[in-house]
């Protein structure tokens, strides 16, 4: 499992699980959970979401 890695450095440690990945416009992609990816869209120019674990798990 992934482990979200979008906390700010003015932030604790996040342990919940990463199940959605935001690239950013330079192409690095991170792994987050839904509360700071849904942060990282709002503050990270040009963010989107490149999967979302939820919505594939609805597909199946
Ligand atoms: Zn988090």
């Amino acid at each position: 499992m992934n482990a979200c890695i979008l906390t700010t450095a003015d932030q604790p440690h996040c342990t919940r699980t990463g199940v959605v990945e935001v690239v950013d416009l330079s192409g690095q992609r991170a792994w987050g959970c839904p509360t700071h990816a849904i942060r990282a869209l709002r503050t990270v120019e040009g963010a989107r979401i490149v999967r979302d674990l939820r919505k594939e798990g609805e597909q199946r």
